[in-house]
């Protein structure tokens, strides 16, 4: 393997003295002076470059091949460094370019604007910011996975082209098959002649897996035709979704309290040098917001208690406040960040504004549903406990037409072998933009799905 080099991360720390190293990545600055040459590298392993000394000469022919942006490997030995700010610095005894960059390279500057960077999603993760997000975006799916491994929950795939469409809000992207791969009676018959669409969400097979197994858990890509340029909306984005056999919604509040504090901890724990970056460059505060929540309960109030407050508050709201309405982003909003400061579950929503899954409670007015809200972000998670009464059920489903001949499978559920359970889904992006600042949710995906945007 030629990957044989020492992450720069790991030099920086001091691991190193005296010893004889290789590095690969990408020269980040380049500057020369009589007898000596100093090149600024990076490895993606950290923020930061390390200062690598060209003495005696060494590559001095290739010095118009070393500007911004060239892939270099470098051998040499690590040494205290003289300079102020680092500790070690690379002494070189050989280098090697791979690839130059040349002058119209687009990353020259120190600070580009996100929105000029989004125009190019291939060449930004070379950039600190980026960096230390997908850093930070790796860390928190490993942390998600070793959360839900720990304690007994199955990871489960659910499919990707499916015939549900489990929000019932229609924001399925369709699956065509192209003419020159199916016979002509299929053109425009979607899946092999059946309509089939890229799933909302993978809950109603996570259902069928939870009565089997127990704790599953989906963690995997979702799609969703999101026509809304929001901050907060991707076309694609990944979401984790347990469903727990045997448990009811109260469950749910606890886990899912739990694993955003479990996650926000290890976060603060094994990333610092990330938080530390997003601290003084993305959001001033960021240590503190995610200190505070790591320590204290999470608000839990009805979704009646909320309206009340919102009615009651004296806000000059956009949209007005109504029992039976939906809590726009701005009700969201003020709850969380004016009214709690702090994360809050919002529970036992109108029975007419949420899915048809969702189960009824004794005032057949309300369903045991739950959106836990995020100061700074809004709704990060929505769930419920799952109607398990077969009748009831099949009544939710005519009352918002919904085919029960198609979905008597999840129908049967109820029918054979049934037990409570309940379950939640969470967008990673989400979770992203609330642990490192992000205020765009196409700056924490490497590339974006939105409109106009593919
Ligand atoms: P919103 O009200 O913000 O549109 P939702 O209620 O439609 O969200 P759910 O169906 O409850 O979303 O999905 C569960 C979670 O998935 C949400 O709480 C959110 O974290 C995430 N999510 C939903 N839609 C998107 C999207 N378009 N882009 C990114 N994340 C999303
Ligand atoms: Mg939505
Ligand atoms: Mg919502
Ligand atoms: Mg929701």
């Amino acid at each position: 393997m030629q990957n044989q080099s020492t992450p720069i991360k790991q030099i920086l720390q001091g691991l190193y003295r005296d010893d004889i190293v290789k590095v690969q990545g990408l020269v980040r600055t380049f500057r020369q002076s009589k007898n000596v040459a100093f090149i600024a590298i990076n490895d993606g392993s950290t923020f930061e470059s390390l200062q690598v000394v060209l003495g005696d000469g060494l590559g001095d022919n290739l010095y118009e091949q070393l500007g911004t942006g060239a892939a270099l490997e470098i051998e040499g030995t690590v040494v205290a460094s003289p300079a102020a700010g680092q500790s070690w610095e690379l002494q070189a005894t050989d280098l090697r370019i791979t690839g130059p960059a040349g002058s119209e390279y687009p990353l020259q500057k120190k600070r580009h604007s996100l929105e000029y960077l989004r125009s190019i999603g291939h060449l930004r993760p070379r950039t600190n910011t980026f960096n230390a997000v997908f850093r930070l975006r790796s860390f928190v799916s490993h942390a998600i996975h070793r959360y839900f491994e720990q304690r007994g929950f199955y990871w489960m795939h659910t499919p990707i082209i499916t015939a549900n469409d489990c929000e019932g809000a229609g924001e399925q992207f369709r699956v065509t098959t192209l003419p020159r791969i199916t016979s002509d009676d299929d053109f425009g018959q979607d899946f092999f002649g059946q309509p089939a669409s890229l799933t909302v969400s993978g809950q109603l097979e996570g259902e069928a897996l939870a009565t089997a197994l127990g704790k599953i858990y989906t963690f995997g890509p979702t799609f969703r035709s999101e026509n809304s340029n929001t901050s907060r909306h991707l076309a694609e984005f990944w979401m984790i979704e347990p469903e727990v056999a045997f448990a009811d919604l109260d469950d749910m509040l606890d886990l899912a309290e739990d694993f955003i504090i479990s996650i926000v901890q290890q976060v603060l724990e094994h990333c610092q040098s990330e938080l530390n970056f997003f601290e003084q460059f993305v959001e001033s505060g960021l240590l503190q917001k995610l200190q505070a929540v790591s320590r204290e309960p999470f608000a839990r109030i009805t979704y009646s208690d909320a309206v009340a407050i919102l009615q009651k508050c004296g806000e000059d709201f956009e949209y007005p406040v109504q029992w039976g309405a939906d809590l726009q982003a701005e009700h969201e909003r003020y709850l969380c960040e004016n009214h709690m400061g702090k994360p809050v579950f919002v529970t036992d929503y109108p029975a007419d504004i949420k899915a048809f899954y969702m189960k009824l409670s004794d005032d057949e007015r309300t369903v045991r549903a739950m959106d836990l809200l995020l100061p700074g972000i809004g709704e990060i998670i929505g769930g419920s406990q799952r109607e398990d009464r077969h009748d009831v059920l099949k009544k939710r489903m005519e009352q918002f037409g919904i085919d029960c001949h198609a979905m008597s499978w999840y129908l049967e559920l109820r029918r054979f072998g049934n037990q409570p359970h309940a379950g939640f889904g969470l967008g990673l992006e989400r979770l992203l933009q609330y642990l490192s600042g992000m205020g765009n949710i196409r700056d924490v995906i490497p590339f974006p799905r939105a409109p106009r945007q593919i």
